[in-house]
């Protein structure tokens, strides 16, 4: 065949029959038959081949759709999976929407991993993986497991920006060979994972039986089937979180021990926790928050409509944000339920709400209540304990004073033997004791009662501490210990304070510092600084020792009432445990404080801070200062006024000089007992001319401070300068009323040997007429002729007792060593010599200024002699005005005391008149046996009416003649030995 011709003739045929066929295909499809009688054979041929080629690529086409077809189905499907979220079936949605997908693309291991920080590093942790058969397939990895980045760092950069893996398994670096595990896999698909832009994590797709490149079509299910497992997986995740943190909210409120709703804008309570469940005694939250007007009474206790309440504070809560405020609920039985409502405003739903908090707070009003019931009950019996205790110590201070009155006057009559002697000094040792404890109990009750006031005035710093070092250094007695005393000159010499109760401290802390102590010393220090304020000063006072100590764990028990500490060392030692808790308490009452530091075994230093006023810048200075530390040992022997061992001195005579009459014979009383001659003058010229006569040859002169005229020092200096031996000799001891401050160096300097204060403290009377008046010569020639004690002389009445508005006897007579007569004959010239001085005190005028000081003066010292201290501190008060020109002032106050002088004087002659007419009783020979007989009768019938009848009518007489049993039967009568009495009077019994 020609080729050219027949190609073209074959094409053309060939080409319209291939035409007509397509356009049949189109219609019909490829079962169009070719027409194959216009065409050669061969051209025929080439239809076939063309009609077969076309049924291949569409087969193949058709094909590559199904299998996309079949992709998407597996990926809607498989995200169906993913987003079904039924509760507790999460993993298994999970799973299942990865199998869809696994089998949609013909794969057997899919595995996601999640990104996290754990410790600071970076790790891929494991989340799910499917297999396809886990009978023969075992997992990559557990649930939770980590692969650390380092594993493959070098793809992680790759990973971060969305490279994905695609291929052979054996291609791979080793690395991320390593990565995948040991599971046997031939092609991994490896898609880094993004949520919200963030580098999720990892997803792996395997094939583990054929080698292949997944196509893109695979890629892009595989990719969105596995962010939809990323998303499914976070929205997991934040649901379990969220619900989490519901559920600890919920328990959080539920448990809380608080009543709890939310309130809304329109009043309305919306929710509520469980506890209102059990408070309210309900069946559900339900139940409390439709009926919660029927969980509070109408009315709240103080009248106001409860319904009104809710309304104002929930209102007030949404505009000021808080309130709290005391409610009455009710629980469903009506029990009331009184409690604390706390409203708080918070933000929630773009709006706020109120939340209320209620706390039970009816244990807490029970509790509240029984305090105040046992306080009532405590304070009830402390108060009944105080008053016991008052009015104990009160009953028993009478008697006391009578055991100690009357031994110590006993004791004072020189002709007892040295048993009776000895008996007696126990007795008043005792009583004294008991007298101390009693003060001690009657002290701490009225602070513990708050009826303890403290009463300030002004006194002499000096006097204070020469008081306090006086009263304590005998209780050294034979004890080698070293008394210090450390006080500086710069002291104020007066200040302002309740002196007493700083004598009170100080003798405690440091009695008790000689009590505790055997030997070493015992140190008192005071410094004094000024404050700011220039009327008030801080007075620090220590007392230290060299005794027994304190043990740490004992200090704290100190100060508490009634505690005595190491009691087993202290065992010898006399103490109730009560002094230092009154000590701490007063100093508390000046609003100071005491401290102690103290090592046990070597010593202890109390150390107590209080605040006085002063109202003088003089200071004591380094004279007074001498004065003081000499004096400590001098007076180390000072016992008790009337227990002195009064010297028999007939041999001395002394001058007394002294411009007030009274005074005279306050200072001769005084002296009486040591049978002196006693003369008297009454101005400085008069002594001047005795001494100067020479007709007697005084021992020493007693010489009154101020007197009209010449003073005291004028005419001691007048005395010296007459020149004789005698005259310079003679020692002269000031009499001063204006008390120790700053005069002693200038008495000494003026040619003095001593001073007294008045009124005169017979222990300082006493030593200083030990040291100045007693001959020890003469004392011993006496002794030989005179055998017989002066003190028999005396007449001591004992069981008289002399009662006198506005005078403290017990003190006065206390002055004159307890002897009645000697204070009556005191008493007496005060009756005589004051008149006269109140009529000169009458008349002042500015001129008599100066001799109305000197009066009053005198009159002070006699009202403080015979014990009048209410006379006595008005006394010296007008004698300060009176020196400081304030005429004033003086008169102000002149009338007032010149009353209660006059009124003083009608006492005392009523009383002394009642006196004479009780001792002064008829003489005769001996008691009438009728009335003995009759005494007799009483005691053996125990009629006390009886017997104190009798022995008021035995002793209205005195008795020649068996004097001694009437004071024999009055004690035995005391002491309610009737039995006794009545054996003793047998004799006089009638009948025999
Ligand atoms: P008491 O009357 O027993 O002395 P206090 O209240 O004065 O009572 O003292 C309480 C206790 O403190 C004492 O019993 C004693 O043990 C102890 N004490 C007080 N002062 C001292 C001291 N200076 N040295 C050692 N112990 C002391």
């Amino acid at each position: 065949m020609n080729g050219d011709i027949a190609d073209s003739k074959c094409t053309n045929a060939l080409i319209s029959e291939l035409k007509r066929l397509l356009e049949a295909s189109n219609t019909s499809g490829f079962s169009v038959k070719p027409d194959e009688s216009c065409l050669s054979d061969e051209e025929s041929e080439v239809i076939r081949l063309v009609q077969s080629y076309i049924q291949a690529i569409k087969k193949s086409t058709e094909k590559a759709l199904n299998r996309r077809n079949n992709l998407i189905i597996a990926g809607n499907e498989a995200a169906q999976r993913f987003l079904t979220n039924d509760e507790g079936q999460f993993e298994s949605s999970m799973l299942s929407g990865m199998e869809r997908l696994g089998y949609g693309v013909g794969i057997d291991r899919i595995c996601i991993m999640k990104n996290e920080r754990i410790n600071g590093e970076w790790h891929f942790v494991f989340q799910y993986e499917w297999v396809k058969d886990p009978n023969t397939q075992e997992a990559a990895a557990n649930k939770g497991q980590l692969y650390p980045y380092d594993l493959n760092a070098e793809w992680l950069g790759k990973f971060r920006q969305g490279e994905i893996i695609n291929g052979l398994v054996q291609d791979l670096l080793p690395c991320l060979q390593m990565f995948l595990g040991r599971v046997k896999r031939c092609s991994v698909l490896l898609i880094p994972l993004f949520l919200q832009d963030r580098f999720w994590g990892l997803a792996t797709f395997s094939d583990c039986v054929h080698e292949r490149h997944f196509s893109d079509d695979e890629i892009s299910i595989l990719r969105s089937g596995a962010l939809m497992m990323v998303s499914a997986i976070n929205q997991h995740e934040q649901a379990a979180e969220i619900c989490e943190v519901q559920q600890r909210t919920r328990i959080l409120l539920d448990s809380m021990p608080y009543a709890c709703h939310l309130w809304n804008r329109d009043q309305e309570m919306f929710d509520c926790n469980e506890e209102n469940i059990r408070l309210f005694k309900v069946r559900d939250k339900k139940e409390f928050r439709d009926n919660f007007s029927s969980f509070a009474p109408e009315y709240q206790p103080d009248g106001s409509l409860t319904k009104d309440v809710v309304a104002r504070v929930l209102k007030t809560a949404f505009t000021e944000g808080h309130q709290a405020f005391e409610f009455m609920h009710q629980a469903s039985d009506g029990t009331p339920i009184p409690a604390e409502i706390t409203l708080v405003r918070v933000p929630y739903a773009n709006d706020y709400v109120v939340a209320a908090y209620a706390r039970d707070l009816r244990e807490q009003k029970r509790m509240l209540e029984e305090i105040e019931h046992n306080k009532a009950q405590i304070e009830a019996a402390s108060s009944a304990k105080s008053d016991f205790l008052a009015s104990m110590s009160h009953e028993m201070r009478t008697p006391l004073n009578a055991v100690i009155g009357l031994s110590e006057l006993s004791l004072a009559h020189g002709s007892l033997d040295e048993e009776t002697y000895d008996n007696l000094e126990k007795i008043y040792n005792a009583g004294a004791l008991i007298l101390n404890i009693v003060n001690d109990i009657l002290d701490i009750s009225k602070i513990e009662a708050g009826k303890l006031e403290l009463v300030p005035s002004e006194y002499d710093t000096p006097s204070l501490i020469n008081d306090i070092v006086s009263q304590n250094v005998f209780r050294i007695g034979e004890k080698p210990i070293e008394f210090i005393l450390d006080i500086s000159a710069d002291t104020p010499a007066t200040l302002y304070g309740d002196d007493l109760r700083i004598k009170q401290i100080l003798n405690n802390l440091l009695s008790n510092a000689i009590k505790y102590s055997k030997q070493g010393s015992v140190e008192l220090g005071l410094r004094v600084e000024r404050t700011e304020d220039s009327d008030t000063v801080w007075v620090t006072a220590w007392i230290k020792d060299t005794g027994i100590g304190i043990r740490p764990e004992d200090i704290r028990k100190l100060f508490s009432d009634y505690s005595q500490v190491d009691v087993k060392a202290n065992r010898k030692v006399e103490g109730t445990g009560l002094g230092l808790a009154i000590t701490k308490k007063l100093i508390e009452l000046m609003d100071g404080t005491i401290t102690v530091e103290s090592e046990y075994g070597k010593g202890s230093i109390f150390t107590v801070r209080f605040k006085q006023k002063t109202f003088t810048a003089n200071a004591i200075g380094e004279s007074v200062v001498n004065n003081l530390k000499s004096f400590q040992y001098s007076d180390r022997k000072r016992k008790k006024g009337s227990r002195i061992n009064y010297l028999k001195m007939q041999y001395a005579k002394v001058l007394v000089v002294d411009d007030n009459m009274t005074n005279l014979d306050v200072a001769k009383g005084l002296m009486k007992p040591y049978g002196m001659q006693i003369d008297c003058v009454s101005n400085g010229a008069a002594a001047i001319h005795r001494i100067a006569a020479e007709e007697v040859h005084y021992d020493a002169i007693f010489m009154d401070h101020m007197m009209p005229e010449m003073d005291g020092i004028e005419a001691t200096q007048k005395i010296r300068e007459l020149g004789t031996e005698y005259a310079r000799r003679i020692p002269v001891i000031a009499l001063t009323a204006n008390a120790v401050v700053g005069n002693e160096q200038m008495f000494l300097e003026k040619g003095f040997q001593a001073f007294l204060s008045k009124p005169i403290d017979i222990m300082l009377l006493d030593a200083v007429i030990r040291q100045w008046v007693r001959d020890k010569d003469r004392e011993a020639t006496q002794r030989a002729d005179n055998n017989s004690s002066l003190l028999d002389e005396d007449m001591q009445r004992e069981g008289i007792t002399i009662t006198i508005p506005g005078i403290d006897t017990e003190t006065g007579l206390d002055r004159f060593g307890g002897n009645v007569e000697t204070y009556i004959s005191v008493l007496q010239s005060f009756v005589d010599n004051t008149p006269a001085i109140l009529n000169r005190m009458r008349e002042v005028t500015a001129e008599s200024l100066s001799d109305y000081a000197i009066d009053v003066h005198g009159l002070k010292s006699a009202c403080g002699s015979i014990g009048a201290e209410s006379a006595m501190k008005k006394a010296k008060q007008q004698e300060e005005w009176a020196k400081t020109d304030d005429l004033w002032q003086v008169l102000e106050l002149n009338e007032i005391l010149l009353d209660e002088v006059e009124t003083l004087l009608a006492d005392i002659v009523i009383s002394l008149t009642d006196l004479e007419n009780r001792i002064s009783k008829p003489k005769l020979l001996s008691p009438n046996p009728i009335l003995l007989n009759r005494l007799r009768q009483s005691c053996i019938e125990f009629e006390i009416d009886g017997v104190d009848q009798v022995m008021d009518e035995l002793e209205s007489a005195d008795y020649d003649q068996d004097a001694s049993l009437i004071i024999w039967l009055r004690k035995k009568v005391d002491e309610l030995a009737l039995l006794e009495v009545a054996e003793r009077l047998a004799q006089y019994d009638m009948a025999s």
